[in-house]
Formats: C-alpha cells, structure tokens, sequence
C-alpha cells in the first residue's frame, strides 16, 4: 500500500520549456502532413490512405493536447492579474470536463460552500487550466467509471480545493515523478499537464498535496492564499 504526501516544488523549468514546446507541435505536424501528402497519391490503395489519414488525424490530436495542456500557459501575452471567484471558476471548470466524464462514464460530484467568498489573486486563464488539467487526469484515470468529488472549502485565510477519482491511482515511484516534465504513462501523454498545474498554483503561492494509491484512487488537495 503506497501513500505518500508529495509537494510540488520542482518547477523551475517552464521558461525554458516554452521554446522546446514549439518543437513539440511541429513534430505531430509534420507527420500528419506527411501523410496526408501521401494520401493524395490517387494510386493509393483506399485501404491504405485509410490508414494515412488515421495516423495523420492521430497526430493531429497529439498537437491538440500539446496545446490544451501547456501553450495557453506557455502565452507570453502578460494577463492581468485580477480577484478570482473560485466559487465561479470551480463551477466553471467543472462544466468544461463534463462532455469528457460523460465519455468515461464518470459521475462529477460538486460539493460547494453555503456562500461565496474568499477571491484568489492571479490569472484566470491560467488557474482554469491548473484544474482543468488536473480534473482531466482524474477522469482518464476511470476509463470504465467511477466517480471524481470535488469539493470547495475556505478555511482562515486560505481557499481549500480537494479533488478526488477512484481511479488507477499511481506507485510511490509515479508520484514521486508527478510534475516532471514529459513524465507520462499514457498512450497519447503530454506529460505536461502537472507540470503546468503546479507552476500555476506554485505562482499564486499556493500548495499543492497529492495522495494516491495504487487502484484506489487519487487526490489532490489545493490550497490557494485568499484575499
Ligand atoms: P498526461 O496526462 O499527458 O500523461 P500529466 O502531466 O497530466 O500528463 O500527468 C502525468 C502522469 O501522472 C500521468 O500519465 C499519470 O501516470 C499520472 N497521473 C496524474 N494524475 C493522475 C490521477 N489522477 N490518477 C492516476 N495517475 C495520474
Ligand atoms: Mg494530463
């Protein structure tokens, strides 16, 4: 049984990552208009463009995770910082995943505090894709179901977000790797996305504690400095 509270303090790197992140898209790219170069060929059997075209839209969906997980973080445009509701933003983000649960049969609960209050101070952009990364990871690690809580608390002067699957969990040695850069044990992985959640809340001087245990499930606990 493997338990492990980790924090995430290893995230020095993402400056850096922003000019490799190109090379990243360019990749996936590349491929896929190779292929469907290829697949113009008209003495191409069907059967065999059909698969061009396969791996080309493949790797066209790689590119599009790039993105999702990292470049709207990676954004040299300078955001305003402003008050953010996380009452709002959790609600927000909770909707943006629902198609994506729907498709793992994964039930979302949401258990929010009586009233609003506490404002977080940073980039809304950026915290929306903090969660976002991470409730995704929740709800890919149940391909067959289950259930992701989320839950909202304020506490003193700190804003609590729990975020909890039962799904695959992870071994000590995973979660010892969490947040590295291309650590990934998907298919089709980034390995981006921790990365990138645990930058953004390590920027609003936040903490961020995961537990996990190996076909279990796994929990992130957030906590965000409020105003
Ligand atoms: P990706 O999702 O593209 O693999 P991430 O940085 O989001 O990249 O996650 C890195 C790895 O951490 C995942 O591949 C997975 O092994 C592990 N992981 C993250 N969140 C969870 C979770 N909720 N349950 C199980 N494993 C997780
Ligand atoms: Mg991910």
């Amino acid at each position: 049984v493997l338990q492990k509270i980790m924090k995430a303090e290893k995230l020095e790197i993402v400056s850096h990552l922003a000019a490799s992140i190109s090379h990243e898209v360019r990749n996936p790219l590349t491929v896929s208009k190779g292929f469907i170069q290829l697949s113009c060929d008209e003495k191409v059997d069907p059967a065999v463009r059909k698969g061009y075209l396969n791996t080309a839209i493949h790797e066209l969906d790689r590119a599009a995770d790039i993105i999702n997980d990292y470049l709207m973080f990676a954004k040299p445009a300078f955001e305003k910082e402003e008050k953010i509701s996380i009452y709002e933003e959790i609600q927000h983000v909770v909707n943006v995943v629902i198609p994506l649960a729907k498709m793992n049969g994964v039930q979302v609960h949401l258990s929010l505090p009586n009233e609003e209050k506490g404002f977080a101070l940073g980039e809304r952009k950026k915290l929306e894709q903090s969660f976002i990364n991470i409730l995704k990871n929740g709800i890919e690690s149940m391909p067959n179901g289950g259930h992701l809580h989320i839950s909202l608390g304020y506490q003193h002067h700190s804003i609590h977000i729990h975020i909890c699957d039962e799904g695959s969990g992870m071994t000590q040695e995973q979660l010892n790797r969490l947040g590295e850069p291309y650590f990934t044990t998907k298919k089709q992985g980034t390995g981006l996305g921790m990365m990138v959640s645990f930058s953004i809340i390590q920027s609003m001087k936040g903490e961020i504690n995961v537990t996990s245990e190996e076909g279990k499930g796994t929990c992130f606990y957030i906590k965000l400095p409020c105003q």
